[in-house]
């Protein structure tokens, strides 16, 4: 009779969580939340609604509270890794980041290949070893005043195609479109010059780069001549660095797939709708073209990294157990980031109150604003004279031109520095540091916004189902 009644009570409890999760996908939250709380009420140490009432919580502003919630999951159960990365971005954002420490040892303690966690970790040592819990960025005048003759790119950029099949509404493609400037493709013969002049000035160095990334703003798997610039690195001792919509079945050689050394796909949904919203193509076919390189990788290139670019958007919160679910198998990282107003010209507007109201109602139907505006301030207190990574990398457009950075497009000309064969690696970097553009960029917390993906990643969604993994 007892264990009838405590069976009866455990399926109550199931479907109360069930109930929750549901209002919770449907956007209801604050049903979501009685129901966990109902759940709670039976069986005050369920982890995965102590869990989800915590994301509720975040999402209302309460962060402490949240805090005190993900704490108390991982009292009972310390090896819960998604409450402890929920732990982490609450501790973040009120400064107490090296709390988490000691969960996260143990994580790693378990699973030594869990990179996600290690990285945390290493944030926190440089925490630490800096003496506050709040990291100073070294001030820009420092950093920027040094030889620049002598100085060697991070990482390098060469737009292979200007061209894009992409329809995304949030990117700087969607600008050049609307002033029908499509861009062109490089050929093979302009992106070996370029490879060459690089190489030349020492601005190529492989102990720091041993691989170009072959877009910007573009889809690299548009141009024809691919096979033919995978070759070209490959005689250089370099690997490419690729990310692609996948909309266009790629065609690459046997033979020159382990030259890829790092392979993106942009996702932005999981069902037909998200993403024709998004990428206005089929998700079929384009997942159907994605298998087909990867099954051809994992023949010939098993060591190329594999990174599916998961963009969170308010209405795929829904997808992304699935996407995961889907994509979790050997050699694939599933890595979520909200979607960003990538285009920065649209961003400063959108900062500066310039955008008309249509356009600011339908950021906030799709994208995580509130949580960016958040971040944004957080940033502009605590980063305001940040150095900004992209002053040390180069990216360079389908003619030749050198960008400020890869925030800016072919179309930007006040931002267009000059053709890379006419200047010397000297005025390569003066010319970069020069723009006035980085002054405001960085005083509204953008360019750290851009380029810490810490900030990018608000808790994730509710499972849609237990163990889905
Ligand atoms: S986000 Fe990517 S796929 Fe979409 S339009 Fe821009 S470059 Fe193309
Ligand atoms: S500060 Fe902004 S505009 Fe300047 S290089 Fe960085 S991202 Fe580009």
């Amino acid at each position: 009779m007892k264990n009838a009644i405590k069976d009866e009570s455990h399926s109550l409890s199931d479907d109360l969580f069930k109930q929750g999760e549901a209002f919770f996908g449907e956007g209801r939250c604050e049903e979501a939340k009685q129901c966990f709380l109902s759940v709670l009420e039976k069986d005050p140490c369920n982890t995965e609604a102590l869990n989800n009432l915590g994301v509720i919580i975040y999402g209302e502003g309460n962060i402490k509270t949240a805090a005190e919630l993900f704490l108390r999951v991982l009292s009972i159960d310390p090896y819960y890794r998604d409450a402890t990365l929920n732990l982490t971005h609450a501790l973040r954002m009120t400064d107490q980041l090296p709390v988490i420490e000691p969960f996260l040892r143990k994580l790693v303690q378990r699973n030594p290949q869990d990179e996600g966690i290690r990285n945390i970790l290493d944030e926190i040592d440089l925490l630490l070893h800096q003496g506050t819990h709040k990291i100073s960025m070294m001030p820009v005048d420092k950093l920027r005043n040094v030889d620049y003759s002598l100085r060697k790119a991070e990482s390098i950029y060469i737009e292979i195609s200007g061209l894009c099949n992409g329809r995304c509404l949030y990117c700087a493609q969607s600008r050049l479109r609307e002033a029908k400037n499509f861009g062109s493709i490089i050929s093979a013969s302009l992106f070996e010059r370029i490879l060459k002049r690089l190489l030349e000035l020492n601005i190529i160095d492989r102990s720091t780069t041993n691989s170009i990334s072959l877009y910007i703003w573009g889809e690299p798997f548009l141009n024809p001549q691919i096979n033919d610039i995978l070759q070209i690195l490959r005689k250089n001792d370099l690997y490419a660095r690729i990310s692609s919509n996948f909309i266009k079945s790629p065609e690459i050689e046997s033979k020159n797939l382990p030259t890829i050394g790092v392979l993106t796909f942009s996702l932005s949904g999981f069902s037909q709708d998200s993403y024709g919203k998004i990428h206005g193509a089929s998700l079929s076919k384009t997942l159907e073209n994605f298998e087909h390189i990867y099954e051809k990788l994992r023949i010939h290139s098993p060591e190329t990294l594999i990174y599916i670019a998961w963009h969170r958007y308010l209405f795929n919160e829904s997808e992304f157990w699935d996407a995961r679910s889907y994509f979790n198998r050997p050699g694939i990282n599933f890595t979520p980031s909200i979607a960003l107003l990538t285009d920065i010209y649209v961003m400063m507007d959108y900062l500066k109150g310039n955008l008309p109201e249509n356009r600011i109602k339908q950021f906030s139907e799709d994208l995580f604003i509130e949580y960016m505006n958040e971040g944004l301030n957080y940033i502009t207190k605590e980063f305001n004279n940040s150095y900004c990574p992209a002053w040390d990398r180069l990216a360079i457009d389908e003619t030749g031109q050198l960008l400020l950075c890869c925030g800016m497009t072919r179309y930007d000309s006040d931002h267009v520095l000059g053709n890379i064969f006419d200047m010397s690696s000297k005025e390569i970097w003066e010319r970069k540091q020069a723009d006035s553009l980085c002054n405001e960029c960085i005083s509204s917390g953008v360019a750290h916004w851009y380029h810490d993906a810490r900030f990018q990643n608000p808790p994730y969604p509710l499972r849609k189902k237990l163990n889905a993994e």
